[in-house]
């Protein structure tokens, strides 16, 4: 099973990428950490985005793209990834269809997130004491759920076509959110 899990920055899509990898034998995806890495490593990447990141702006497609196929080929990942933060633009959710095409992999579910921009505030800000991440405070954070309201929508209209999308309150608790999920997820195993 590949699964997409989408929402705006502070949504919960980390927490619960690792409630699903540990409940479910799963990998987590994340492309803002394999980015982070990169920054963390002084690699060439690294040093390309890291000013795109700190500023709450989407790093490019082509970059993103090629982080994923990376993970994607790897046979010990087949079917068992769960894609948190990615895919962010339409570009990107049609690339990761052909990719996993090429690897004869599809999408099971995409789970929506949805989460206020206030809600949103006070989670970064509780996140910037506990991670120090960059990118976390609340000029950012704002920019950071501007960025995704604005590329979102195509992303969540085409989920809905292909009526993968499933759309969660994320205001709740955690533990009301994970049930909320293994009960889709239970659904779908069948
Ligand atoms: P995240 O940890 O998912 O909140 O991502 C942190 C930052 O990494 C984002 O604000 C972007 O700058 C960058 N990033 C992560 N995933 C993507 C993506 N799929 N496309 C473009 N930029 C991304």
């Amino acid at each position: 099973m590949n699964i997409v899990i989408f929402g705006p920055p502070g949504a919960g899509k980390g927490t619960q990428s690792k409630f699903i990898v540990q409940k479910y034998n799963l990998h987590q995806l994340s492309t803002g950490d394999l980015l982070r890495n990169e920054i963390k490593n002084k690699t060439a990447l690294g040093n390309e985005i890291s000013s795109i990141m700190n500023s709450g702006e989407l790093v490019s497609d082509k970059i993103v793209g090629k982080l994923i196929e990376q993970f994607i080929s790897n046979d010990i990942f087949k079917n068992k990834i769960i894609f948190d933060g990615y895919p962010r633009t339409i570009l990107q959710a049609k690339n990761l269809d052909n990719v996993l095409e090429k690897y004869n992999q599809k999408i099971d579910i995409v789970l929506k997130l949805s989460v206020s921009l206030e809600t949103v505030k006070k989670r970064i800000f509780e996140r910037q004491s506990q991670e120090n991440r960059a990118d976390d405070n609340e000029k950012i954070a704002i920019k950071r759920y501007q960025t995704y309201e604005k590329s979102s929508k195509p992303v969540i209209d085409y989920y809905q076509k292909s009526k993968l999308l499933r759309v969660i309150n994320g205001e709740v608790s955690i533990s009301e959110i994970n049930t909320e999920i293994s009960g889709i997820i239970e659904g779908i195993k069948g």
